[in-house]
């Protein structure tokens, strides 16, 4: 006995600390107004309904403590817009109205206004209305639908406001009006009230939607619609079990009382009429005209439901800009391909594919340049897809192919290289061409992973990757580049370290005078000389710099380090009339902070500024703000020598590189790899070359790696260049020991 009060003592303690240990719940307050069966709000009870249904299964999963908030609808959205609550159940979607509020994605059911009328009114079309008095329930989205409507149809009625759409039944049925406006889905369940009717006037389709403040944190929409995207993917679930008993079901007690009586008399009328024939036939006819044309409205109360429906999964399933299947319905196509895989020895190939540079292309060209952009990519992967692959868009600039069928892993890469292909010639935006390229990373099924999200992550990872070694590139997915995701979610903490502790270095790379092979000038690059993995290369972090704006702090101890050591070598005398070229990042231009930056560096080294020569990548045209275009000239007005930087691989306008003020343009190491080689690649150079000319721009080729390169370059009127034939990039002593030699082609 004792120990049974002991054991039951330790439960209630052990609860008690469970219930205290519990993490606290997420307030959210709930606007209801009675909308049945969407929300019934009816005062004294706890509102019931599909919406509320929904809300509560949300809540239980996401840890909400729901109070809810019942008031009028029209005084609802004021609270909305005060954000006096969270959330508002019911609220039909309008351009107008998301204007003011945030609605969810996901809609919560299709519906459309339907006009009741008074038994005795002969109201059956809209024109009927005219004159009428019609009740109309104040705030809807029907009310205001209707009244529309019927000035169109040049039959105004009178509007009889009231509060729910149950007082809209009951002033027909006290005869207040002749007529009421509701929502189908509360018709659905009144459609058998004594005195009322009917009419053939359906109007105003509208998707009824959850909505909250419109500066509100998303996450409470989010949460919803995560949820309901899966409720409504599975037939089985609650979301259609609540469908069903607020839909469908029909109770005895709505069936009037006098059925039984009126059942009687039809049997009455039924012996009457077996004397009166002919009578009978004229009601046969009739009746059946009646059937006729209540069928009609059925069939088109189902079209339009199904259109509704269609409607409904083009929202759920599919991206509107490109009309491909969004992140939901990628989900359940790769869910449906892997339980059919399973057990068979089939593969499957998932390629996450992540268009390069389009934050710049939207920065630069404004978000409608992206979104065509966006759909002239979408097209083109799709063009080189076989008819079983399946593309998607997950928003943004990623996109994903379900590759099915693979033997080998090479059928991936084949895939792949064919998607990158179909991006290499530029996209026309209006009058502008852009160039474009991705990053794929491609994982396998079942060698990387077996499900949807490991999949999905792991092409993710290989993708990041393949972006990191420069984009334009497919990478398969390697259990060490999930290392790497973590080392870069640190990156930006170490590379702070970094900086403070003098982790940093510069090299440098000559810059030569092909025809007398002699130095002129020398490129600062950076280096991270971290204490655990070594020299560290610009490509793993100066992009996660960027993102971040700590290229800023970066760029300027890259200038002043590399300003004072030319100064340094200049004093020495080993440098003299050579120029020291250092890369800019475009997030330097902001707040003009460029301008000031080199002016210290300047100052602090004592460097002239002709000496100094800017590198800026091409990508600085898409940004070319004011801002931008005065900084450039204040910096050629001080005599610093401007050059930009992997021309050919970015966005460039031929009009500014006539009126902006660069020296000098470098041609990106791209197209050296490929020349001689064939006629095509090499054209490109002769191009570029006679282009500068025109410009009276100095040209400098990168990445000359073989004494062939050099020769077609030099011969071809190319004046400088830098490579590895000539020289990698050197520390600053080992630099110094050359300078002032010729470089002879291969002592690289
Ligand atoms: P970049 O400005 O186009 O620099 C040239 C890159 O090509 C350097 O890579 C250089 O080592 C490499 N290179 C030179 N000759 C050859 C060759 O013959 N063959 C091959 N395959 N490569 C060659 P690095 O040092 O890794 O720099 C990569 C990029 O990082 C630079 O491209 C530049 O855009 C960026 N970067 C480097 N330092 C800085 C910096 O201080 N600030 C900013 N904002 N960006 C920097
Ligand atoms: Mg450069
Ligand atoms: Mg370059």
């Amino acid at each position: 006995m004792y120990r049974i009060l002991l054991w039951a003592w330790l439960l209630w303690l052990a609860s008690f600390s469970l219930a205290w240990a519990a993490p606290d719940r997420i307030p959210v307050r709930v606007g209801v107004a009675d909308n049945s069966p969407i929300v019934t709000a009816a005062p004294g009870a706890p509102p019931e309904g599909i919406a509320i249904d929904v809300i509560r299964w949300v809540a239980e999963r996401e840890g909400w403590q729901v109070t809810y908030v019942p008031d009028t609808f029209d005084n609802l959205l004021v609270r909305l817009d005060k954000g006096d609550i969270d959330l508002l159940t019911g609220i039909a979607y309008s351009d107008e109205r998301a204007q003011r509020f945030r609605f969810s994605r996901q809609s919560l059911i299709g519906n459309w206004g339907m006009v009741f009328r008074h038994a005795a009114a002969p109201i059956d079309s809209l024109p009927d209305l005219k004159g009428k008095r019609v009740a109309l329930m104040r705030g809807s989205t029907h009310s205001q639908a209707l009244i529309e409507l019927a000035t169109q149809f040049d039959a105004p009625f009178v509007p009889v406001y009231v509060d729910t759409y149950s007082q809209v039944l009951q002033a027909i049925a006290e005869r207040r009006a002749d007529a009421g406006a509701v929502n189908r889905v509360f018709a659905a369940l009144h459609a058998q009230e004594p005195d009322l009717a009917v009419t053939g006037i359906v109007f105003n389709p509208v998707f009824v939607h959850y909505a909250a403040p419109k500066h509100a944190n998303p996450a409470l929409l989010d949460a919803l619609d995560r949820h309901l995207a899966a409720l409504k993917a599975d037939t089985g679930s609650a979301y259609y079990d609540s469908l069903r008993r607020w839909l469908e079901a029909a109770p005895d007690s709505r069936y009037p009382n006098w059925l039984p009586w009126a059942a009687a008399a039809g049997a009455l009328l039924l012996v009457l009429s077996l004397a009166i024939a002919g009578f009978l036939r004229h009601q046969v006819q009739r009746q059946t005209g009646e059937l006729q044309r209540r069928t009609d409205q059925l069939q088109s109360e189902i079209e339009q439901r199904e259109q509704a429906q269609q409607h409904l999964n083009q929202l759920a399933y599919f991206d509107s800009l490109t009309g491909l299947p969004n992140r939901e319905g990628f989900g359940i196509v790769l869910s449906q391909a892997l339980a059919t895989m399973q057990g068979s020895h089939e593969r499957l190939a998932l390629l996450f594919i992540d268009v390069d540079r389009l934050k710049t292309i939207n920065d630069g060209l404004g978000h409608g340049a992206g979104d065509l952009l966006l759909q002239q990519i979408a097209m083109r992967l799709q063009s080189v897809l076989r008819a079983h692959d399946h593309l998607s868009r997950f928003g943004g600039d990623e996109f994903v192919v379900i590759v099915s069928e693979i033997g080998a892993s090479s059928d991936a890469e084949l895939v792949a290289t064919r998607l990158l292909h179909s991006l290499a010639a530029p996209v026309d935006i209006g009058s502008t061409q852009i160039y474009t390229s991705a990053s794929i990373g491609i994982a396998l099924y079942p060698d990387d992973a077996t499900s949807v999200d490991s999949l999905l992550k792991h092409a993710d990872t290989a993708m990041y990757q393949a972006k990191e070694m420069g984009g334009n590139r497919f990478l398969f997915y390697h259990a060490q580049q999930t290392e790497r995701v973590v080392e870069r979610l640190t990156l930006d903490t170490r590379l702070r370290q970094a900086l403070e502790r003098d982790e940093l270095v510069l090299h440098y790379q000559p810059i030569v005078e092909l025809g007398s092979r002699k130095i002129v000038g020398t490129e600062a690059l950076l280096r991270w000389n971290d204490p655990d993995r070594g020299m560290v290369m610009p490509g793993a972090f100066i992009t996660a710099a960027e993102d971040t704006g700590l290229i800023v702090p970066l760029g300027e101890w890259v200038l002043d380090a590399g300003c004072t050591q030319m100064h340094e070598w200049q004093k020495q005398g080993k440098a003299n009339g050579m120029t020291l070229a250092v890369n800019v990042s475009t997030r330097q231009f902001e707040g003009r902070r460029l301008v000031k930056s080199v002016e210290q560096a300047l100052s602090r080294s004592g460097l002239a500024p002709e000496c100094l020569e800017l590198e800026i990548t091409e990508n600085v045209m898409l940004i070319m703000n004011d801002e931008v275009r005065d900084s450039l000239d204040i910096l050629r007005g001080m005599g610093v020598r401007l050059s930009l930087d992997d021309f050919g691989t970015g966005y460039s306008s031929l009009s500014y590189l006539k009126e902006l003020p660069f020296h000098s343009l470098k041609i990106d190491q791209s197209f050296v790899s490929k020349i001689p080689g064939q006629r095509g690649d090499s054209q490109i150079i002769t191009t570029i070359l006679a282009l500068a000319k025109g410009f009276e721009l100095e040209v400098i080729a990168e990445g000359i790696e073989t004494p062939e390169q050099y020769d077609f370059l030099r011969d071809h009127g190319c004046e400088f260049g830098q490579g590895y034939l000539m020289s990698r990039p050197l520390p600053a002593d080992t630099l110094a020991a050359i300078l002032g030699q010729p470089l002879l082609a291969g002592n690289a």
